[in-house]
């Protein structure tokens, strides 16, 4: 009988949960709005899709991974995302050991998650140092270095949302910094500064909106991404001259525009990469696109009683 873990997933706009087995095969999920109310009502939340997925009888999991928008912090077990307002310190490790009190329970940031998945099952599949990235309504990521995740100190490593790539006049950033790549790239800020330069569009428009304007040749949309794509790239060099990366694996709703965001980045990586060990670098699209974060939460479970 396949080994099955319960996995944990909660952002900013979801919480899923999902039963997986050894093979990284989903058998079960679900997933429910995000409230950010009041920190008991997410919490909630994590607990009802928790039941939920593990059903009457509960399924026979062994272990739990759970995936946290962040930053959090893997030594304390508390996270304090950032579009999750309700939470600050908030005890997410011991309060769902709580939950399930027999089984051994892992934490760590949704982007180290990503790329742990991607690298599992995903499109970094035999990568030996890559970088998960999600472009999305912000900019996240993680490293899986020599095989392994690897999460830094506090469990932050591969914030690559916040590397600045305009040290002047960047836009203030949700960090509290300025001139982020999320600044640039997120969907909201692409579509925030397309605006600025004249673009006319309904008030709901998000960057699904825009590519589909830049499809048809609007040169503000085009322009929007060519920019993203960019600041992307510089981030992605700059991660890759430190860590000595052979992958960058890209998902997220942004990354859905294809071409219009891979063009430039990829334009941006070749202009930038001048040191011999970069040459090498590929960049592919994430493979997971909705499951990623679920599916890295199982494999730090299962590594957490594999020995
Ligand atoms: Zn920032």
């Amino acid at each position: 009988v396949a080994r099955t873990v319960l996995a944990v997933d909660v952002g900013g706009t979801k919480i899923a949960a999902g039963v997986v087995d050894e093979s990284g095969q989903v058998l079960a999920a679900v997933d429910r709005p995000t409230p950010t109310d009041r920190a008991e009502n997410t919490f909630g939340v994590v607990h009802a899709v928790i039941e939920e997925v593990l059903g009457d009888p509960p399924a026979p999991v062994e272990a739990v991974g759970i995936a946290s928008a962040g930053p959090v912090d893997v030594v304390a077990g508390r996270v304090s995302p950032i579009n999750i307002p309700s939470w600050q310190d908030f005890p997410l490790r011991d309060r769902v050991c709580a939950e399930l009190p027999d089984l051994p329970v892992t934490l760590a940031g949704d982007g180290l998650c990503m790329a742990l998945g991607e690298h599992w099952i995903g499109a970094g599949r035999g990568s030996a140092s890559m970088l998960g990235m999600v472009v999305s309504t912000g900019v996240g990521g993680g490293l899986v270095l020599d095989g392994r995740p690897y999460g830094g100190r506090t469990g932050n490593a591969g914030h690559i949302g916040h590397i600045v790539v305009e040290h002047e006049d960047g836009w203030p950033c949700t960090c509290g910094g300025r001139g982020c790549v999320e600044t640039v790239a997120s969907g909201p800020n692409l579509v925030r500064w397309a605006r600025r330069q004249g673009w006319q569009a309904p008030d709901h428009a998000d960057a699904a909106h825009l590519a589909a304007a830049a499809r048809t040749g609007d040169e503000i949309p085009l322009a929007a991404f060519e920019r993203g794509g960019r600041a992307v790239g510089l981030a992605v060099v700059a991660t890759a001259v430190v860590c000595d990366l052979d992958l960058v694996v890209v998902g997220g709703g942004v990354a859905q525009a294809g071409d219009l965001l891979f063009d430039p980045l990829r334009a941006s990586l070749a202009a930038h990469t001048g040191l011999s060990f970069v040459h090498s670098l590929r960049v592919e699209p994430a493979a997971l696109p909705r499951r990623a974060g679920l599916v890295g939460a199982a494999a730090l479970a299962l590594r957490s009683i594999s020995g």
